[in-house]
């Protein structure tokens, strides 16, 4: 493929700006711009709307969204040295990206930006499952977000898209399912990444469904943490806890009391989730 822009190779930026990786920051940098376009354009047509990156690091999906098209960039980076490497960047695009030095854990996204938004990022493991929980979680729904199309460890790519009575299936999954369509597009192994992760990591997509059923948020969330937190139990012993009369509400929510977790599909943990509200 094609070089995808004039600015400098990534090695160069990171000798240049001296970006060495920091493990506390979850920094695990795609070198190859054509891996970063690729992944860039996995996330769909670009040039109407806005792309949150969370983590944009030394540029390279940066650099591989907007010379996919990308309308602009807003991306969010905690780490300061990065912040001149991506300043290059944004001069060399003529402002198409910003860049806000920052914790996306501590950032709405509906305070920086209006409009159509995708959210596309190479997520710092230490902190990716907890911003794809608060990005399922908003109050209303559909999102502002039109899509997510993130990269994690695969192990967390599978539980984001499991199946009953898999071994992956748990919580996440149920929240994912429940609220989007969830697919992992492609794996990428160690070697795509400097310093190397130990493990594989996958590229995962979300796109929200028009109307996922009607479900009380905070009830699904508790049903779904004392359920899975004991998962050898039935669920007659782990919801005990959470109301006196439980097992009547397991029966009134249609579940077996001696059904155990990994066994409910997510209209099971709803109809749960509304009997324990
Ligand atoms: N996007 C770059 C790439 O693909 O090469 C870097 C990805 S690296 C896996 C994760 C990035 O997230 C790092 O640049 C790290 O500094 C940044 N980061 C870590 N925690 C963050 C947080 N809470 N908010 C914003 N950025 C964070």
């Amino acid at each position: 493929m094609a070089q995808i822009d004039n600015l400098p190779p990534l090695r160069d930026v990171i000798r240049e700006h001296g970006l060495d990786a920091r493990k506390a920051l979850g920094q695990n940098f795609l070198l190859d711009l054509n891996l970063t376009s690729r992944i860039a354009r996995s996330a769909g047509k670009l040039e109407d709307v806005t792309v949150l990156e969370v983590g944009p690091g030394p540029g390279g999906l940066t650099r591989g969204l907007l010379a996919a098209g990308a309308k602009k960039v807003i991306a969010v980076e905690k780490d300061t040295r990065c912040i001149p490497a991506l300043q290059e960047i944004s001069d060399y695009y003529d402002g198409r990206l910003e860049v806000i030095e920052g914790d996306a854990l501590k950032i709405d996204p509906r305070e920086i930006t209006e409009g159509p938004i995708k959210i596309v990022a190479n997520l710092p493991y230490n902190v990716g499952t907890q911003l794809l929980l608060n990005w399922l979680t908003v109050d209303e729904w559909p999102p502002y977000w039109e899509s997510l199309t993130l990269m994690f460890q695969k192990e967390v790519g599978q539980r984001i898209v499991a199946d009953p009575s898999s071994k992956a299936y748990g919580r996440l999954g149920v929240l994912a399912n429940w609220r989007c369509y969830t697919d992992i597009l492609f794996d990428l192994s160690p070697q795509a990444f400097t310093p190397p992760p130990k493990v594989t990591s996958a590229v995962v997509q979300l796109h929200p469904r028009e109307k996922p059923l009607e479900c009380p948020l905070k009830a699904l969330e508790t049903v779904t943490n004392a359920a899975f937190g004991q998962r050898r139990k039935m669920l007659r012993a782990s919801l005990k806890s959470l109301r006196p009369d439980a097992e009547a509400r397991i029966e009134a929510a249609g579940i077996k009391p001696t059904a155990r977790a990994e066994e409910i599909d997510v209209a099971g943990f709803i109809a749960l989730a509304h009997a324990f509200s």
